[in-house]
């Protein structure tokens, strides 16, 4: 069989039984064929006619140690022999979960030691919800319910994760959203600030928002904040260094939990273990996905700060939560060996040390490229905003039209990044070399001048 003959039986089989998320149904079913993914191995991912290609996504946010790692496997196959599956309900536990716990409160800010596990990021996110309104029923406040979000967050897709996070179209089909959260305006410095405005002047305005919103809302209905440290699917964007402070500031002010989503800036992808970390702040509760296994399996959790352990201390009353899955053996093994592989090969400090800043430079090339309004980059995520109009930072009147020409055109080139409306953006895996570096430095160059010629 030849491969084109598989990627075509393989496209109309799934364009006939496989519903993919976050798609428009009707044209994959009318035949616009997927692209077909077989294998990866390292940096690149390899389809079903033999092309490699470079992924600047590492997957989705995931993939920080690359593709086709043995130890990994190795270390699920071994679990899956000792012991496969057992569940964590009802007073039982096993070794791996114990020593992943164990690790995952090693490398946690110091005043948080405990995790609960699930295995997807919205799962988390669900726990965190659960967790932050427990705590202040048992804290004798149950009123408190309300939690401020911002605008074009995404923290996962069941009803109330989607709830939290800020995006309409998500919003749009959740018939209605799910009752208790606030949305404020994202830090988003390129596109909502002022004329004149610095970037330090915005990051202030965008953190008092959610003071205005506890304001509105009455303090004593308030249970916390939740943000992304750098706000991911909604397109990269970096707070300004003023930001968080201020956010901190204020949570501590009303005496509101914080919740960091950290399911893509955990493990390492802005050079510390957690954002939280890097941006100097004191979440009470931490979620995290995607890059604890670098994706080879899933799982998920909430680091949960002493404060809240201590109320759930308080009473002999059970938490009815939990899922199938949590803890999961295989997965808390594989977790366990890929910190332990990012430990060894130093890929944290190395997005400190060299690819952070190799990402940045090989932005930084781009800037003046008529099609670019803005670069940023913060560690191994990064962000090309095209515009249609560079000094006025005019947008395309179709938004997202340009950004997918781009995608393609990336795409044909060999190499991946994802475009969020018209902002391209990219997190790669965190053992990129020079070599990667140049080769996706020379295939931005092409097919941003390419989207240019097709634009103009
Ligand atoms: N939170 C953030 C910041 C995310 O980026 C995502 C997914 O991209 C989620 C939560 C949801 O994770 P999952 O898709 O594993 O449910």
């Amino acid at each position: 069989m030849s491969n084109r003959f598989q990627t075509k039986q393989i496209q109309d089989l799934d364009a006939q039984h496989h519903l993919h998320p976050f798609s428009d149904h009707q044209s994959l079913r009318a035949g616009q064929n997927v692209r077909v993914i077989v294998k990866g191995e390292g940096p690149y991912v390899i389809d079903s006619e033999g092309h490699r290609i470079l992924d600047g996504m590492a997957g989705l946010w995931t993939t920080n140690i690359g593709y086709g790692n043995k130890e990994l496997a190795q270390a699920a196959y071994d679990q899956m022999v000792e012991l496969p599956f057992y569940n964590t309900f009802f007073k039982t536990t096993h070794p791996p979960v114990v020593a992943l716990s164990r690790k995952l409160a090693e490398i946690a800010p110091a005043h948080i030691n405990q995790v609960f596990f699930g295995s997807s990021g919205s799962e988390s996110n669900d726990t965190a919800i659960r967790l932050i309104r427990h705590y202040w029923a048992l804290k004798g406040e149950p009123k408190r319910r309300i939690i401020i979000s911002r605008k074009n967050a995404y923290h996962g897709s069941t009803i109330a994760a989607g709830s939290m996070g800020g995006m309409s179209h998500v919003h749009q089909h959740s018939y209605p959203v799910y009752e208790g959260f606030r949305h404020v305006m994202d830090p988003y410095w390129y596109g909502d600030s002022f004329p004149g405005e610095t970037p330090e002047a915005f990051g202030l305005r965008a953190a008092r928002a959610i003071d205005e919103e506890i304001l509105r809302c009455g303090p004593e209905n308030v249970a916390a904040f939740a943000g992304e440290p750098v706000q991911g699917a909604g397109g990269v964007k970096i707070a300004p260094s003023t930001y968080w402070p201020e956010v901190q500031r204020i949570v501590d002010k009303y005496g509101i939990l914080l919740l960091a989503d950290e399911v893509i800036t955990g493990f390492g992808r802005v050079g510390t273990w957690f954002a939280s970390e890097f941006y100097g702040i004191r979440p009470n509760l931490i979620t995290f996905a995607k890059a604890a296994t670098s994706g080879y399996i899933p799982l998920s959790g909430v680091l949960v700060d002493d404060k809240i352990v201590e109320a759930l201390m308080s009473t002999d009353d059970d938490f009815n939560h939990g899922y199938t899955f949590s803890g999961h053996p295989v997965a808390c093994a594989v977790a366990l060996k890929n910190l332990e592989i990012m430990e060894r090969d130093r890929l944290v400090p190395k997005v400190k040390e060299t690819t952070g800043p190799a990402l940045a430079k090989l932005f930084a090339r781009f800037k003046d490229h008529p099609l670019v309004g803005e670069v940023r980059t913060v560690g191994m995520l990064g962000a090309i905003e095209l515009v249609a109009d560079k000094k006025t930072r005019k947008r395309f009147d179709d938004p997202g039209r340009v950004g997918l020409i781009c995608r393609d055109h990336f795409f044909r080139e060999g190499f991946i990044m994802r475009a969020v409306y018209d902002t391209m953006v990219c997190a790669p895996p965190l053992t990129w070399t020079d070599a990667q570096f140049e080769e996706a430095g020379a295939v931005i160059q092409k097919a941003l001048d390419q989207t240019l010629a097709d634009v103009s």
